[in-house]
């Protein structure tokens, strides 16, 4: 039974505020369907969309080849548990590796997912293969972004994350950012290091290539593992499959999830053989995760982006915005940063009035802090998307 269908945009935001849980400040915009890098809301108002789903719709939306193989492994097997083999999960587990340093994959539903993975991977192989049950911190970095379950929320150092539920995971600690202070708080006592490559969350801010390597180089002096959270720069957002690539730094384990399954719910902690070996049947697991529906997907939508014409056109359209951004000649920016289609528009004043404003200006927008909007688009937008973005963007600039 369909209900609700007839209620007007205002009737179902009523709804909402009275039958969910309120944890979300959503924008006062009822979608019903996209193409591409276009959105349509329930009153038939267009809208480009410059925040792809906070960086997951890679392929945007209603991407036909992927609605068919979507559509056909429905008709086929949806969900086995993960107490049987199926061909779609070990595929993706193939192409991941072969593509990446990694020799393993555990499969999760969501980033969060992923980085408890990676902090039981981390500790286990302390525990295991180090014999050290005394090695068991976690460094994390000023502004990181990891997740909200309560080891990643651990790892992401922001009072109004995490005072309401401490207490929280211990043995973690918070690192500067970019700062060879850093390598001070590394020590034997430290199992796991985790860092994003571009912070996400935290304003689109680049680990320099120094930074990584010595970050890769003390944790190899005290036996620590590195891990990437690459779960909104990886996959192709930066016009490399991996973030990390350019850097020419290698970590232990890499967290990835957002733009896998092109919208659909899945994660991933890949590993080296060096840390896999620590796990065993019980260790960890789920239930939904890696399933023949969402690995599926995956496998088309990875093979979509690991392609080099795929790679070069983000890389080339990312030059082109931000070539494009760089140009809005506005008192109000401060900084354009970033690379590929993984950029941030840094204002002086807050960012919340030019997101809110995108609606009336037909564009989806997300913030990323208090001073910074994240432009991160579907990566199959074009130069004239771009185009029309910076009009409507400089447009709203105009007006504040
Ligand atoms: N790690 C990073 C770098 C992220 O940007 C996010 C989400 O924004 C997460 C982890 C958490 O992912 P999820 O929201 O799928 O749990």
């Amino acid at each position: 039974m369909d209900i609700h269908t007839d209620l007007t945009a205002a009737q179902l935001m009523t709804l909402e505020s009275e039958r969910m849980i309120y944890t979300y400040k959503r924008a006062p915009v009822v979608l019903s369907h996209g193409q591409g890098v276009r959105a349509w809301d329930t009153e038939g108002r267009e809208y480009l969309d410059f925040m792809a789903g906070i960086a997951v719709n890679a392929l945007g939306h209603a991407d036909p080849a992927l609605a068919q193989v979507v559509a056909d492994q429905m008709g086929r097997l949806i969900h086995t548990s993960n107490l049987y083999y199926t061909i779609p999960q070990l595929q993706l587990a193939e192409k991941l590796t072969a593509n990446s340093f990694a020799d393993r994959v555990f499969f999760t539903n969501s980033g969060t997912e992923a980085n408890e993975a990676a902090i039981k991977f981390a500790r286990k192989y302390a525990r295991k293969v180090l014999g050290r049950t005394d090695k068991t911190q976690i460094v994390c970095f000023e502004h990181a972004f990891h997740g909200r379950t309560m080891g990643s929320l651990a790892l992401t150092p922001k009072d109004y994350y995490q005072d309401p539920f401490r207490p929280l995971m211990p043995d973690v600690l918070v690192a500067p950012f970019n700062d060879m202070a850093a390598l001070d708080l590394i020590t034997d006592q430290t199992c796991a290091v985790f860092i994003e490559p571009i912070q996400g969350e935290g304003g689109i801010h680049s680990a320099s290539a120094e930074f990584l390597a010595a970050l890769r180089q003390r944790c190899d002096a005290v036996d620590a593992l590195l891990v990437f959270d690459e779960v909104q720069c990886g996959l192709g957002r930066t016009g490399d499959l991996w973030a990390h690539t350019a850097t020419g730094v290698t970590p232990d384990m890499m967290t990835l999830a957002k733009p896998l399954a092109g919208g659909l719910p899945i994660g991933a902690a890949l590993a080296t053989n060096k840390v896999a070996a620590a796990m065993q049947p019980g260790d960890h697991g789920s239930t939904f995760a890696g399933g023949p529906l969402v690995t599926a997907a995956a496998n088309h939508v990875f093979d979509r982006i690991n392609d080099p014409l795929f790679l070069a056109h983000v890389r080339e359209v990312g030059a082109y915005l931000k070539e494009r951004l760089e140009e809005i000649n506005s008192p109000h920016i401060a900084e354009v940063r970033g690379r590929g289609l993984m950029l941030g528009v840094e204002f002086h004043g807050e960012v919340a009035p030019i997101v809110d404003r995108g609606v009336q200006a037909g564009l989806l927008l997300v913030g990323s802090g208090k001073h910074v909007l994240r432009v991160i688009p579907p990566l199959v937008v074009t130069k004239e998307e771009c185009d029309l973005f910076v009009d409507r963007l400089a447009g709203i600039l105009a007006s504040l």
